[in-house]
């Protein structure tokens, strides 16, 4: 608990961005009040892939080694067609010397969690409220202040000096910021099946990142520590109950590979999916920062992990402007990682949910020919994952004025 008498940063959300921007601004010396509506950390099944440069920034906080030892290092990622086998591989040693970690960490998103938020318990300029839900957020020229609502049913008014959202696709700060959330709503569900079957006994030369192609059912296959997660496109006309019942998901699976037994499913979640980025990040003492600014399909693994380097950008920039900077300083992180969001998260995440669900025979070839072309060149293919593990948008942020 901070007994600093300097107005904190608050923080709305214990997500993974709101945790991590919390540890860079007690770095920095700068009083931080986190709160969260959940009672503790949420630990339900979300993502779990971490790309290399949100690796490396990762590194300061002492916490890689941790999610390594308990996750998994996948070096290679792979296009599938469904009945023909590989497209093509990328591999992420090509990243080297661009990255300390040339691989993809698959480990789950509440790991890191868990991690930052026993390093901020030891922080005496961190205080954490759990259980508080954020109701209503304004700022004065001076400062800001939110109406937080808390489990035993009382509201309480906190004030603070700058107030970032990290409060997921729901934001309420967003509506105090009064930025447009506009986009698109993906029309299938996503459900994903965590199973104990190793998928390499089906397909011995498949990577452990997987989009598997096909007009009909596309589908991803990746492969975390202890399970198989796949992920499969499902009707949303469909009520929550069929979406996740155990015959769809043995009848899904049975279609990815058939056995004679059936599959053991451990974890089985649905959701719905968008495209979407917030009008602006800032407004005057008010940021936004991850899923409360950007929203995108998983295929790809880059909203957690730009989600990160959002949190990265504010802090530095947030610490600038506490130090004396001008408040206009801030208007150029919303300008730099709303770039990134429109041209690149959702630009990649569009093209590979075309690449897997393109019904057009030709249209098909076109996608597999350029990915081949990609994988057999050099120069293409490192360019290709600089850009895919999104090591290329942290440099090319740097020209935005
Ligand atoms: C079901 C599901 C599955 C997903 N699966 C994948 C996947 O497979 N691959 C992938 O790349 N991405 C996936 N994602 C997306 C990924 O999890 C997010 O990009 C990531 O969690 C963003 O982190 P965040 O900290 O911005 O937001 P969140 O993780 O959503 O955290 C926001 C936090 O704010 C809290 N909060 C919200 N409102 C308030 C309030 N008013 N007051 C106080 N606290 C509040 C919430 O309780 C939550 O703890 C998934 C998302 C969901 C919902």
């Amino acid at each position: 608990m901070s007994n600093d008498a300097r107005p904190p940063v608050i923080i709305v959300g214990a997500g993974p961005v709101g945790l991590v921007a919390a540890s860079l601004l007690v770095e920095e010396g700068v009083p931080v009040t986190l709160v969260e509506t959940c009672s503790e950390l949420p630990h339900d099944l979300r993502a779990s892939t971490f790309h290399p440069p949100t690796l490396d920034m990762l590194e300061r906080f002492g916490v890689v080694q941790s999610m390594i030892d308990q996750g998994l290092i996948c070096p290679t990622w792979q296009f599938r067609d469904r009945n023909e086998g590989v497209v093509a591989t990328f591999e992420l040693s090509r990243l080297l010397p661009d990255t300390r970690h040339p691989y993809r960490l698959q480990c789950e998103q509440w790991r890191l969690g868990e991690l930052l938020h026993a390093r901020l318990q030891k922080e005496p300029l961190a205080t954490i409220r759990f259980g508080a839900k954020a109701v209503a957020a304004r700022q004065s020229a001076a400062g800001v202040e939110i109406d937080v609502a808390t489990a035993d049913g009382k509201q309480e008014t906190l004030k603070g000096a700058f107030l970032v959202g990290a409060d997921g696709i729901g934001s309420i700060v967003r509506q105090a910021v009064g930025a447009a959330f506009d986009g698109i709503t993906i029309p299938e569900l996503f459900l994903t099946l965590s199973t104990t079957f190793d998928f390499r006994e089906a397909m011995p030369d498949l990577a452990n990142i997987c989009y598997l192609s096909d007009p009909k059912e596309w589908y991803v296959l990746i492969r975390t520590k202890r399970v198989w997660r796949a992920l499969f496109p499902v009707d949303a006309a469909l009520e929550d109950k069929d979406v996740t019942s155990p015959e769809r998901g043995e009848r899904l699976l049975q279609g990815a590979w058939r056995r004679s037994v059936p599959y053991e499913v451990t974890h089985r979640t649905a959701y719905r999916v968008h495209e979407r980025v917030a009008s602006t990040y800032v407004k005057g003492r008010i940021l936004i920062a991850g899923d409360a600014a950007h929203v995108n399909n998983p295929l790809g693994g880059m909203g957690l992990n730009g989600g990160i380097h959002d949190a990265f950008n504010l802090a530095e920039k947030l610490t600038a402007v506490i130090r004396g900077a001008p408040l206009e300083t801030l208007e150029r992180y919303s300008r730099q990682r709303r770039q990134v969001a429109l041209d690149v998260v959702q630009q990649t995440t569009l093209r590979n949910r075309a690449i897997l669900n393109t019904r057009e025979p030709e249209a098909r070839k076109a996608y597999y020919d350029d990915l081949r072309r990609i994988a057999d060149d050099p120069e293409k293919h490192r360019a290709y994952v600089m850009r895919t593990s999104m090591i290329q948008s942290l440099r090319d942020v740097e020209a935005v004025a």
